[in-house]
C-alpha cells in the first residue's frame, strides 16, 4: 500500500447524526454476544476492545489471505500499536471525520458537483457549495465513504480504504440494536 495513506481505520457510523446509544454499555454487550467485540485491551480504557472471535463475519477482507494482526506485537512500544482493534468513539456534539492524508472532494446534495476547498465555506453545521452557491447540512452531501459526521463512531484500525468492507449481517444488527441506519467509510491520519 502506498505510504501516503499513513494509519487507516474503517469507521461505522449512524445515519441519525445526534445518535449517542443511551447506554454504551449495553451496545458494547450486544457487540460482544455477536463476538464481533471481544475484551478490553487496557482495563483502563473502557472504549477499546480487541477484535471478537468472529469478526472475520463480520467484516470481510478483499484480496486472498491477508496479514491480519489481531495481538500487539510484544516488541511494540506505545499505545498506538499496530494492530487491529475496535474503538468506540462518542462526542458531545455531531462532529466530521475525514482523512487527513488524503483530499476529500464531497458532492453537493443540490447540484451534485464536487465541492473542492470546502473547507473555506464550512460551519459548525453547513457546507456552502462554492458551485452553485446553495448552503447545505454536512451530512446531506455524498462524503463518498471518505468522511462521516455522527456523535458516535465504531472505528475498527489498521484497515486501508477499500481493503475491508463491513458486512450487512453487521449493518443489520446494528440497526435493530440502534433503530437507525448504519454506513461506514475510511480515513486515515
Ligand atoms: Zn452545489
Amino acid at each position: 500500500m502506498p505510504q501516503t495513506y499513513g494509519q487507516c481505520s474503517l469507521y461505522l457510523y449512524p445515519e441519525q447524526k445526534d445518535f449517542t446509544a443511551e447506554t454504551l454499555s449495553s451496545l458494547i454487550s450486544e457487540l460482544q454476544e455477536i463476538c464481533f467485540l471481544s475484551q478490553p485491551v487496557d482495563r483502563n480504557d473502557e472504549y477499546d476492545f480487541f477484535t471478537g472471535d468472529k469478526f472475520l463475519n463480520h467484516i470481510a477482507y478483499m484480496g486472498c489471505a491477508p496479514a491480519i494482526k489481531f495481538e500487539a506485537d510484544p516488541d511494540d512500544e506505545g499505545n498506538d500499536a499496530d494492530f487491529c482493534h475496535i474503538k468506540i468513539h462518542r462526542h458531545k456534539t455531531s462532529r466530521l471525520i475525514c482523512s487527513q492524508k488524503q483530499s476529500t472532494t464531497p458532492r453537493c446534495p443540490h447540484c451534485k458537483k464536487p465541492v473542492r476547498d470546502w473547507q473555506d465555506d464550512k460551519t459548525a453545521a453547513t457546507i456552502k457549495c462554492n458551485q452553485c452557491g446553495t448552503t447545505s447540512n454536512i451530512e446531506d452531501f455524498d462524503w463518498r465513504k471518505m468522511a462521516g459526521y455522527a456523535q458516535l463512531f465504531i472505528e475498527i484500525t489498521d484497515i486501508f480504504p477499500k481493503e475491508a468492507i463491513p458486512q450487512k449481517i453487521l449493518l443489520d444488527r446494528l440497526t435493530d440494536i440502534t433503530n437507525t441506519e448504519w454506513k461506514y467509510f475510511y480515513s486515515c491520519q
